[in-house]
């Protein structure tokens, strides 16, 4: 056959669906030479188009429509569920995310009959808890390990799972893997968390406003250290779980592999988009909320989309401010890559240099000035 490989991405339009989208068709691809297939909810944007991607539109809530357009793709061997629906409750949440992921199995699972492998990502709320309990619960304590036992709190990341353990048993020899990233640094303007993109929204309008660029998080994130995730990286290292035998049936860790300081990106930042930075004084740190700050400047984005021909956006879809502002209350973030390197993965990334990347990328797709 032509293909070695066939993929199903759920949600291609997402912060690292969209890197998958991008990776898996390249030559030197393991696994490949790979055919993709590639859904999200709504019709596709320009910023997706260019990928070899055999695009479908399907709402994954919807267990008909999901079932009618998902069952004929007969020919995918690995599935990459790279989706999720945000909630205001964590009941709801599991609830719903619950529907989609099982939604989608039961199309896939007894209809394709070469499917060998399903990736599912979460990320690290498995660790800490879900957003509503953050700083209610005791989290773990980092670096996290992949071997921690699960809180006592629901958390849709547990319900997915243990969808997952439930189905790969309907069919023989069918594989799992589980990717738990952190922050995500990539590039997509429908994603629900993307810092770099609201980041540089964020400094953008500030930009345009003459003002200097401030951190509003705490101290203890501005001086804390992190690790972060290259949705790149992230894409490789599924592909790496989906082929080799080595990684099968494993939940892993997923980051760069180096540690950040906020204060240092935030240079980074400032100097993208020729800013001062504003004096957070020595020990950092100025609580305030951006989601309060920017829940006015929704004309003021139009605006400048307007003067420097930008690809029109909403200011309330590309900044995620609920998302930057809880992660700016965090203060350490680490975990551990040991078991991805024990069993053979030793890819990473330069935090810096991944931040630089989605910056520049943001540019040159005509998202920020
Ligand atoms: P995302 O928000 O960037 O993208 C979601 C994709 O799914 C989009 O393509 C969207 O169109 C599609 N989609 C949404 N609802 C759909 C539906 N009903 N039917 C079909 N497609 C639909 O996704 P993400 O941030 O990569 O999130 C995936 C997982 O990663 C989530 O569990 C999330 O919590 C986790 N995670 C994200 C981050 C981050 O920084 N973004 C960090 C760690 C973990």
């Amino acid at each position: 056959p032509k293909y070695q490989s066939v993929a199903l991405v759920l949600g291609v339009t997402g912060i690292v669906g969209n890197s998958l989208a991008e990776i898996l068709p390249l030559a030197d691809t393991p696994g490949g030479p790979w055919k993709v297939y590639g859904v999200a909810r709504r019709p596709r944007p320009a910023w997706n188009a260019d990928h070899p991607v055999e695009y479908i539109q399907c709402d994954l809530s919807d267990p008909h429509q999901t079932h009618s357009q998902l069952s004929q793709l007969t020919d995918v061997t690995h599935v990459f569920y790279v989706t999720w629906a945000s909630k205001p409750t964590e009941a709801e949440n599991c609830e719903v995310n619950g529907n989609m992921f099982r939604n989608l199995l039961d199309a896939v699972i007894s209809n394709a009959p070469n499917l060998q492998h399903i990736c599912l990502q979460t990320g690290r709320k498995h660790y800490i808890g879900p957003f509503e309990i953050l700083g209610k619960v005791e989290p773990h304590e980092p670096p996290f390990h992949e071997d921690l036992p699960r809180l006592d709190v629901p958390n849709f990341y547990y319900t997915l799972e243990d969808i997952l353990f439930e189905e790969v048993k309907k069919k023989e020899g069918l594989t799992w893997s589980v990717h738990r990233p952190s922050v995500i640094f990539g590039f997509s303007p429908y994603s629900l968390m993307n810092i770099v993109g609201s980041l540089c929204i964020y400094a953008a309008i500030c930009k345009h406003e003459g003002k200097k660029l401030r951190f509003t998080g705490s101290r203890g994130a501005w001086n804390g250290y992190w690790d972060v995730s290259d949705a790149d990286l992230i894409a490789e290292h599924q592909i790496w779980a989906a082929v080799d035998p080595y990684a099968k049936n494993e939940a892993f860790n997923c980051s760069n592999g180096d540690v950040v300081k906020w204060k240092h990106l935030f240079r980074v930042l400032a100097e993208q988009f020729e800013l001062d930075i504003e004096d957070v004084g020595e020990e950092g740190g100025s609580e305030a909320s951006l989601e309060e700050m920017m829940k006015d400047k929704g004309p003021v984005w139009d605006e400048i989309v307007k003067e420097k021909g930008l690809v029109p956006t909403k200011l309330e879809e590309v900044g995620n401010w609920w998302f930057v502002d809880l992660m700016f209350g965090v203060e350490t973030s680490l975990d551990s890559m040991n078991k991805s390197k024990e069993h053979g993965f030793v890819g990473f990334r330069n935090s810096k240099t991944s931040f630089l990347t989605w910056i520049d990328r943001m540019k040159s797709y005509r998202l920020v000035p």
